[in-house]
């Protein structure tokens, strides 16, 4: 095998519009593993929002490597080098393996009762003193659906705090609130297959040669095809993706909004857009053309510090274009006037009515392929299977499925995003924080402050995770946490691709999966529903599946098509059966709803 750190991207497999994406099966094993005595699990990458569909190989109760998956529709077998050798980070000589407990100052270990009783006894305490204002919770975008859903009934049917966020707020929370903003509904639009019968790739402050190093790959063998499609990057580095470019513009760092106006000026004044799409299914383009009329491409080019005619030809590529892919990453999320800028590139795609056919969306990326199911089970902002918080019928829809008393919800006031829970805990409102498989005491804004607010003495911090975090040294109770490969879940890429994750090891000495963790906590403190039966039903990853299925049926993220049978098994070349839970979830790569979905008839697009 090629040193797959230096090649990052492998050998090249092009291909032309319409045609499959060649297969390219791409392995990894520990040095001197015979493969023979290899038993291969399914599961998905998940160290970036591609997902890239893999096996596990697993020798003698551990990880020996992993292969990628030729008949998985996001990579088709290939895999890049954090998906090749990320797993070894499983076998970490440091990771937690026993609750500890803090006492006298110092956290020393002790067992999951007396852990568990301690969390308990706390929280009736902050319950009963203050109520369910007195919680909060601060979760990840790094956990499986099975684990988010979990929390999120416990959280919100159970404890009844509206103080419950994701890490995802504070990566790619702009993804979200921009297709809302455009859209109507977070969720995106496209397929992965678009990249493979575009003719026009339009990528702003996305280096996806880097960030999503599988896409690339499938980028650039589109690139190396016979009918290459073209390419405009905006970037304010000559990236490995700017060096591929037809247009880079290298814009000053601040100005997407300027020149998105610009680009957005010279399709509508040369007339590149398609009119019968935007009167038919879209409303707002009088003010849009309003505002884009003071950006011609001279001023954009004094804002933005690149020439007006690269500014033209820009836009005159994405204006000529049939089949237009356009797609966003930090560039425009960490930015200046961030969802407003990502609005525009949806903008940008309305105007070319470059959505709902073949080779035709907007991708508003995500970190990780596990940070769309944050969104979806109402671990961040909004309620589970994208219910609004602020429409009485979906909390009341919620309550039904939940058998809870809508009252139970919090939907007076919007779910709580994770400064301001940090700033009641500043101020001593809330005085018990549960933050799992995050690290805030290095990955939130204003260090000193969030470090100060967690070594209070008056507020009370559970940490979940697999490591002694810089987070998990200032709390009072840290949990040992199974991670992937160690437990069996599901998760949905940046396109909507579900993917298995089967258990392939166990977890290191006591550490348990974060939604055993949630149920357990929630027999604990006896949370019920209306008729006193456990709040949470299930006890198997499947059973919990099968409850977000039901409660997304009809939902923008309806999972409802998803299949759950028992004739999916892990089929290891040593013959070895696999357990029951390895068997119990199947039909394991799906797409929630099979095409992408238009801004048909039936949904007006907003331009904003
Ligand atoms: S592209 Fe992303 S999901 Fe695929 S192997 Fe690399 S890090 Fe993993």
């Amino acid at each position: 095998m090629t040193d797959r750190v230096a090649d990052i991207w492998g050998t090249r497999t092009p291909h032309g519009a319409g045609t499959p994406w060649p297969v390219r099966v791409d392995q990894y094993l520990a040095p001197a593993t015979p493969e023979a005595d290899v038993t291969w699990y399914q599961s998905a990458c998940v160290l970036c929002s591609n997902g890239c569909g893999m096996d596990v190989g697993v020798r003698d109760g551990r990880i020996v490597g992993v292969r990628g998956r030729a008949a998985d529709r996001v990579n088709r077998g290939r895999l890049g080098p954090k998906g090749l050798f990320g797993w070894q980070a499983n076998h970490a000589g440091n990771r937690l393996t026993e609750p500890l407990i803090r006492h006298d100052g110092q956290l020393r270990p002790g067992t999951w009762d007396a852990a568990m009783d301690l969390i308990v006894e706390r929280s009736r305490q902050v319950l009963n003193e203050q109520g369910p204002l007195g919680m909060g919770f601060y979760t990840s975008g790094q956990l499986f659906l099975e684990d988010y859903y979990t929390i999120a009934l416990v959280v919100r049917g159970g404890i009844g705090t509206p103080h419950l966020d994701g890490n995802t707020r504070l990566c790619t929370a702009t993804s979200d609130f921009a297709l809302k903003e455009t859209f109507g509904s977070d969720g995106a639009p496209g397929s992965m297959a678009d990249f493979d019968v575009c003719d026009t790739i339009f990528a702003v402050g996305h280096n996806i040669a880097e960030t999503h190093t599988v896409l690339w790959m499938r980028i650039l063998d589109r690139l190396r095809g016979p009918d290459r499609p073209r390419l405009v990057v905006v970037d304010p580095r000559r990236t490995k993706v700017a060096a591929e470019a037809d247009v880079h513009l290298p814009i000053r760092s601040g100005t997407n909004m300027a020149l998105l106006n610009g680009i957005q000026h010279e399709l509508i004044h040369n007339g590149w857009i398609d009119r019968g799409f935007v009167e038919a299914h879209t409303i707002g383009f009088g003010k849009l053309e309003q505002t884009t009329a003071a950006y011609p491409p001279e001023r954009v080019a004094e804002i933005c510090g690149v020439p007006a005619d690269d500014v033209r030809a820009a836009a005159r590529i994405i204006g000529a274009g049939q089949r237009v892919v356009s797609t966003c990453l930090q560039g425009v999320y960490q930015s200046h006037q961030a969802t407003a800028a990502a609005c525009q590139i949806n903008n940008i795609t309305l105007l070319r009515g470059m959505i709902g056919r073949p080779g035709c969306t907007v991708f508003q990326m995500n970190g990780q392929p596990t940070a769309q199911n944050t969104r979806e089970t109402g671990a961040n902002g909004d309620l589970v299977g994208m219910r609004n918080w602020q429409n009485p019928g979906h909390v009341a829809d919620l309550a039904r499925i939940w058998n809870l008393d809508p009252l139970q919800i919090p939907s007076w006031a919007p779910p709580t995003h994770v400064m301001q829970i940090f700033r009641y805990a500043e101020q001593g409102s809330v005085r018990f924080l549960w933050i799992t498989a995050t690290n805030p005491a290095v990955s939130l804004p204003e260090l000193h402050r969030i470090r100060s607010i967690l070594r209070q003495d008056r507020l009370f911090v559970v940490v979940t995770d697999a490591f002694l975090t810089e987070t998990a040294q200032l709390a009072d109770v840290v949990l040992p946490a199974a991670i992937w490969a160690e437990k069996t879940g599901t998760f949905t890429n940046h396109d909507r691709t579900v993917h298995l994750s089967e258990k392939a090891v166990e977890p290191p000495g006591q550490a348990r999966t974060d939604m055993d963790i949630f149920i357990d906590y929630a027999s604990r403190l006896g949370l019920t529903d209306r008729d006193g039966a456990p709040l949470v039903k299930w006890r198997m990853p499947e059973e919990c599946f099968e409850a977000f299925r039901q409660v997304t049926d009809g939902r923008p993220c309806d999972y409802s098509g998803l299949s759950i049978t028992s004739s999916g098994e892990a089929v290891g070349s040593s013959g070895r059966a696999p357990n029951r839970t390895h068997r119990a979830l199947s039909g394991c790569t799906a797409t929630i709803a099979s095409t992408p979905r238009p801004a048909s008839a039936k949904t007006t697009a907003t331009i904003c």
